[in-house]
């Protein structure tokens, strides 16, 4: 993949060019969100200075306006995870939210008492929960699929886990928590051939890892704009259409419709079925050019430099004594989980935000995987398009002198 500008890429994003604590910002928290691009930011105060209105309701030219190009951003949607139509592209606001849409309007039509839906030991709170909701709906049984202690997904239990009660699989394409690249093309191809539907949650993989739903063949695959270069509060449910049209709304209200009277009310077509009441228009408008931006550069281009990232800061790590790293599988995403023998996250969290350095610090909202391998929390740097070596080489010196200072 062709190399880079580093420096070019970060002169574009104003909020790293600022000191905390008195030392340039290192901002290592890309899995919990990315920074936004001055593009993006530039889209949103556009959108408000210009031509905010709400869309598809209005026949005036603001309300046109905005209507266009927030389909154009569905369209571009559609582009990115080369999606067959774009209709098959839902607004959410978030990954959560898509997990949610489909556990309650898929899963609470089609699961029936004794059905079953597999999830994995390594997945985010957010894949964990919808699904615990609605088998308590239905009476449906949550099914895990065992890891191994380096973090990879053990594909012969999950074969064995496979069976005709198996209705769906849910399972994370990237680990936010270990970094792992799981073999999603294997998982949804067995769970296929067992007459399962398929869910990716590809919060993290998104921008990392190649995402082709038609490739795939996946059934479902959320994310969040938020960790894409973009705004928060807007994500993206892609579904089959003939899933789509074959599940009952979501929530009712304007929007969703075709008719409504008080005995009765027919639901409009797809994707707006979906997308009940105003929905966050200007974040969708703006998750355009975070797109562009991601598409410009080119994913295998930034995967290729997180990938050089990854590797200098996993060298550098095993060279610390007392540190373990949490995840070891050989196909990561630029994420690096790590302990520190006799000293907590959250203290070693601190000391670095002294010095400018933002990780995350914790259980990452997988507290299941925690408890399997036996700790709290884990020390997180995860990375951008705009991290640099020199930045990894600062973190660890800083991490080392707290470190090597803790042991005298
Ligand atoms: N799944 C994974 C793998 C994640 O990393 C996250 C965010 N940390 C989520 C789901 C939830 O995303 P959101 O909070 O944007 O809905």
């Amino acid at each position: 993949a062709p190399s880079i500008d580093i420096t070019a890429v970060r002169a574009r994003f104003p909020v790293l060019h600022q000191q905390v604590n008195g030392y340039p910002l290192v901002y290592f928290d890309n899995a919990a969100t990315t920074q936004k691009p001055q593009q993006v930011i530039d889209a949103l105060t556009r959108y408000y200075n210009d031509y905010n209105a709400n869309i598809h309701r209005g026949i005036h030219t603001l309300a046109e306006h905005a209507t266009a190009d927030f389909e154009a951003t569905r369209k571009a949607v559609q582009a990115f995870i080369h999606a067959r139509e774009a209709e098959e592209i839902i607004f959410t606001s978030g990954t959560t939210g898509g997990i949610n849409l489909v556990a309650q309007t898929y899963g609470r039509t089609f699961l029936k008492k004794g059905d079953e839906v597999i999830i994995s030991t390594m997945e985010h709170h957010s894949n964990i929960v919808p699904w615990q909701l609605v088998c308590e709906q239905t009476g449906a049984v949550l099914k895990v699929i065992p890891i191994t202690t380096s973090g990879e997904l053990i594909l012969d239990e999950y074969k064995k886990l496979l069976s005709d009660k198996t209705r769906l699989v849910s399972v994370v394409y990237a680990s936010n928590a270990l970094g792992t690249v799981n073999p999603v093309n294997t998982v949804i191809r067995l769970a296929h051939e067992a007459g399962a539907k398929v869910l990716i949650d590809a919060a993290q993989a998104v921008v990392h890892c190649p995402v082709d739903v038609q490739e795939m063949d996946c059934d479902f695959l959320v994310f969040s704009g938020h960790k894409l270069y973009g705004p928060t509060g807007m994500g993206i449910l892609y579904g089959k259409r003939e899933l789509l049209e074959a599940m009952p709304p979501y929530q009712g209200g304007g929007e969703m419709i075709s008719e409504v009277t008080f005995a009765r009310t027919t639901f409009n077509e797809l994707p707006y079925k979906f997308e009940a009441g105003t929905p966050n228009i200007g974040d969708v408008i703006a998750m355009k050019r975070a797109l562009e931006f991601v598409s410009n550069l080119g994913k295998p281009a930034i995967a290729a430099h997180e990938a050089q990232l990854l590797e200098r800061i996993t060298a550098g790590l095993q060279d610390i004594p007392g540190i373990r790293i949490i995840g070891t599988a050989p196909h990561k995403i630029g994420v690096v989980s790590f302990v520190v023998e006799g000293l907590h996250h959250f203290d070693l969290g601190m000391m670095l935000d002294a010095k400018g350095i933002a990780i995350r610090t914790g259980h990452h909202c997988t507290q299941p995987l925690m408890d399997f391998l036996g700790i709290e929390g884990t020390n997180r740097a995860s990375f951008a398009v705009y991290n640099t070596p020199e930045e990894v080489d600062y973190f660890l010196d800083t991490v080392g002198q707290i470190v090597r200072k803790r042991k005298k």
